[in-house]
């Protein structure tokens, strides 16, 4: 066992220093002082090469060919190491280099482009990221094609058509459930400003009635609410809006998922490959059940209309049915991350589909603003008034990241069919709810999924966890059932 035992040291130090490279991330978006933005893409160059050195190492390779698993264990942590090497292998260290610094410089360009709405702007640097992007799905696709290439490194296993297939069955119900909504009159909504120091201490309470573990983690603010980090180390940022505290509330309930899930792994698989969440839409699917299903629920909302008052005095919603239709409120919007349960996939839908196309070069940059509002007046009917609400409202491309807003969806699928299993196993669920209470739900996800990390392929885990394969049926009849409640339909 020399093989598997050299091969799990040398790994144990390369996952360390990409806990430490995912930290310098989030210290840029956090903590980072501005002047500091060139010297920062430095240092993301310089770990990216380093990383990318350990990554393809060729002794590697020799310690695989001799390794032989004893268990399922040893036998996961070899097949994450084998196709991570078999990808990175294939990647120059020069391209490595090239997009850890060049995405580096993006974000910034993109942050003040935005603040700007100047799409002019970003284009140059997004030509860059887009052509860096293309290389290595080039590089890495063998012969396949780029955009499932890039796929792998959100949701192993899954491929563009398989996702477009997805959506084929998605779409027709939610656009369908949209119009009935939108037919209806307008929910009631929030009309006054929520103090900050308010809204930061029901955060908190929030967090850690989700089970967010403080000693290992902390929440900071952020412009843009993201979890990071694996094991003992696993923080969060939430962010505030004067008259939206919604918006701070669930965000920090969704970054509690995605941070229950890193925490809830199994302390054994610390710093090894089965140490993290297995992929992106498993991921989203414990950020968006803890929002959704159990965060926007009848019960959980009740409770939570009550620390509300608590907190806030009267806030001008009637009663516990009222605020739960407030929560729950469907209405026009542009920005993603603000969507409500019926419209977000929608705004999903959209990214995945240009994105796709400019990876395969049938989009181009310069026409890729044009191609946004386009599309978006056509699925909501009405147009973009600015770029910030637009085509330069997510960060995701400034990063790269090409290939990860499907898994956002995949999540939300994936939630409805966990939520099924979850509602079967734990029949007093609501009652918990109605009190705060959220143990048994997280620990149901906890023993059933969370714990495993990298253990099982994503689908196996949601097929375990779930007692079934995933599929759009549970999530499609949850929202018809609550948005029919609540709007009368
Ligand atoms: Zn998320």
């Amino acid at each position: 066992m020399t093989a598997y035992n050299d091969l799990m040291s040398f790994d144990k130090t390369t996952q360390a220093l990409s806990q430490v490279a995912g930290r310098l991330g989030w210290d840029q978006e956090t903590m980072m002082p501005a002047g500091a933005v060139a010297q920062r893409a430095e240092e993301h160059g310089a770990m990216a090469s380093v990383l990318h050195g350990r990554r393809t190492d060729p002794r590697i390779g020799a310690w695989l060919e001799a390794a032989e698993p004893t268990d399922e264990v040893e036998a996961a942590n070899l097949r994450h190491i084998s196709r991570d090497y078999a990808r990175n292998a294939k990647v120059p260290e020069r391209l490595a280099v090239a997009l850890a610094s060049t995405t580096s410089r993006a974000h910034r360009i993109w942050a003040d482009a935005r603040e700007a709405e100047d799409v002019a702007a970003f284009l140059p640097i997004l030509k860059e990221v887009i052509a860096l992007r293309q290389e290595e799905a080039a590089a890495i696709a063998d012969g396949a094609r780029p955009y499932d290439a890039l796929l792998q490194d959100y949701e192993p296993g899954t491929t563009e058509a398989e996702i477009a297939a997805m959506f084929d069955a998605l779409r027709p119900g939610l656009v369908a459930l949209r119009a009935a909504v939108l037919d209806k009159p307008a929910a009631p909504s929030l009309d006054q400003v929520f103090d900050e120091a308010g809204q930061l201490a029901l955060s908190t309470k929030l967090a850690q009635a989700f089970g967010y573990d403080m000693s290992t983690g902390r929440i900071d603010k952020a412009v843009h609410p993201f979890s990071s980090g694996s094991g003992l180390d696993v923080r969060i940022t939430t962010r505030t809006s004067p008259r939206d505290p919604f918006n701070c509330f669930y965000s920090t309930i969704h970054e509690v998922g995605h941070a229950a899930y890193e925490q809830g792994i199994d302390r054994a698989y610390l710093l090894t490959p089965l140490g993290r969440g297995v992929s992106m839409g498993v991921h989203e699917s414990q950020s968006r059940i803890y929002e959704n299903q159990l965060g926007r629920s009848r019960a959980f909302t009740g409770w939570l209309y009550g620390q509300m008052r608590d907190t806030f005095g009267d806030f001008g919603i009637a009663d516990e049915a009222a605020f739960y239709a407030c929560v729950n409120r469907v209405t026009d919007g542009f920005i993603r991350t603000e969507a409500d349960e019926v419209q977000y996939n929608l705004h999903v839908m959209l990214r995945f589909d240009l994105e796709r196309a400019l990876m395969a070069g049938d989009l181009l940059p310069d026409d890729l603003e044009g191609a946004w509002n386009d599309r978006f007046a056509a699925d909501f009917g009405y147009a973009v008034d600015r770029p910030s609400n637009g085509v330069l409202q997510d960060v995701h491309w400034s990063e790269g990241l090409f290939g990860y807003f499907p898994t956002y969806s995949l999540g939300n699928v994936y939630a409805g069919c966990l939520h099924v299993a979850l509602r079967d196993a734990v029949p007093g669920l609501d009652a918990d709810l109605a009190r705060g209470d959220t143990k048994a739900a997280t620990g149901w996800l906890r023993e059933n999924l969370q714990r495993h990390g990298g253990l099982y392929e994503p689908k196996d885990i949601i097929t375990r966890a779930a007692g079934r394969a995933p599929d759009v049926g549970p999530l499609l009849s949850y929202l018809e059932a609550k948005f029919t409640e609540i709007y009368g339909l």
